[in-house]
């Protein structure tokens, strides 16, 4: 028999459809598998090494549907104001990832890793750029992924505002990966294209052709600033969407991120090839770009779900910030929670699921081993109708404690297994002053 975990002694949230909560219960684990769930006495014997939830929530690892590594390094970092969005990216962004060599990418990989475990993250799906160190890049983030011992689906920015040689390079590093990664649970790939706007025909045809060779999907910024439509109209007479489309870019496997300028007419066209569209609600405010139109895309039967951008690693802030965000804009406190709960904890574990081939996102028997146990113990009733209240009022004021993915404990009582985070700072912090200075100079 493989390796037995018991998380015993817990409040236990199983999420999926129907959910349940199984007070002092817990959860059994094989390998990387569930094994049951149900009341911890019932799950004893089996001579399993025990963790004592101590009354504690237990429930499904998070997942991130869209995250930027790269964007460490933007921590405490001083850029010019931007007047726009277009500015943001010119002054920092494509300033940063110019600014990263190969140990850079590693480190700005490991520190949010480390945060991913600490905020109960098992799963991201990663957008990477490095445009002077791009060949070998996603490699080193794969390592940095393999050590924290999470769960990824990698993919590089592939653009045209680098010449025809980044085109290239990009490109190639998203085709050496996708031959490499394979279709394990554990590691998985997409072809990465940064946005509408920054790459031409031929750029787009040759993402989709790589994306079809190796049977998946492209993960693209989709209108997420009124520039991305501009320009698309300027230059090639359609908006994004529908160029898209067009081009053979939309489908079941294709990530569109933000959608936060679309049309009735795009928003028929991610449903109708059944695209999946991310949600960040913090980096479009921190962005000032807007807000996606979230309720009308998932009343059409878009699937939307919830990423970062990279501006944590920490799914149920991001939860929060999409509760809020859309009550602040309709003005009406009494809308944005189920679609908020539903982007979380139903489409992106739908999501992760088909990307890893494995059952993700929900704790039942034959579902993957991705626990954890926090720090929040319910103090008012929890049943299967209010348990997202607990998660969005309750665990996330409080974090999380243990974290377990794929049967492997990665962080126990708040001490992290897999990564040192004091030796992770320390190197961090030996190479920042050159990222700096390299962003610095390509100023100048
Ligand atoms: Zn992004």
């Amino acid at each position: 028999m493989a390796t037995a975990l018991l998380i015993g002694n817990g409040t236990v949230f199983t999420l999926g459809n129907p959910g349940q909560v199984i007070e002092q219960g817990g959860v059994l684990i094989e390998g990387d598998t569930i094994a049951a769930v149900g009341p911890t006495d019932a799950l004893r014997g089996s001579g399993a090494q025990y963790i004592d939830a101590g009354g504690r929530a237990i429930m499904p690892g998070l997942i991130c549907a869209h995250h930027h590594l790269y964007s460490t390094f933007a921590c405490g970092l001083a850029s010019e104001p931007a007047a726009d969005f277009v500015e943001v990216l010119e002054k920092l962004w494509w300033r940063l990832d110019r600014a990263l060599d190969l140990d850079g990418v590693y480190y700005s990989a490991l520190v949010p890793l480390g945060r991913c475990i600490r905020s109960g993250t098992t799963t991201i799906i990663d957008h990477h750029a490095s445009p002077h160190a791009i060949a070998g890049s996603l490699s080193r983030i794969a390592d940095a992924v393999t050590e924290a011992g999470i769960r990824a689906s990698l993919c590089y920015e592939v653009t045209d505002r680098n010449g025809p040689e980044g085109a290239r390079a990009g490109l190639a590093e998203n085709a050496a990966w996708l031959a490499r990664c394979g279709r394990g649970p554990m590691l998985h790939g997409l072809v990465g294209v940064h946005a509408g706007m920054t790459v031409g025909d031929e750029t787009l045809a040759a993402c989709v052709a790589l994306a079809r060779e190796h049977k998946t999907g492209l993960h693209i910024h989709v209108a997420e600033s009124t520039a991305d439509q501009e320009r698309s109209l300027a230059r090639h007479g359609k908006r994004v969407i529908r160029r898209l489309h067009d081009a053979g870019g939309l489908g079941p496997q294709t990530l569109a991120v933000h959608c936060v300028h679309v049309s009735d007419d795009e928003i028929e066209l991610l449903r109708g090839t059944d695209t999946a569209v991310v949600h960040n609600p913090q980096s479009n405010m921190n962005n000032a770009v807007g807000c996606a139109r979230v309720p009308e895309m998932m009343a059409r039967g878009v699937r939307v779900c919830l990423g970062t951008d990279g501006m944590t690693s920490n799914m149920l802030e991001e939860a929060r910030a999409a509760l809020f965000v859309r009550r602040h804009v309709a003005q009406s406190p009494s809308v944005g929670f189920g679609e908020a709960a539903r982007m979380l904890f139903e489409n992106n574990a739908a999501l992760a699921s088909a990307f890893f081939g494995r059952k993700l996102g929900v704790l039942e028997p034959g579902a993957a081993a991705d626990v954890i146990v926090t720090e929040h113990r319910p103090f008012t009733p929890a049943t299967a109708a209010n348990v997202y209240g607990h998660i969005l009022f309750g665990v996330a004021a409080e974090g999380v404690r243990t974290t377990v993915c794929a049967g492997r404990v990665l962080m126990q009582d708040g001490e992290l297994r897999t990564l040192d985070p004091g030796r992770i700072a320390r190197a961090a912090r030996a190479l920042a002053p050159q990222t700096w200075e390299r962003f610095a100079d390509s100023a100048r």
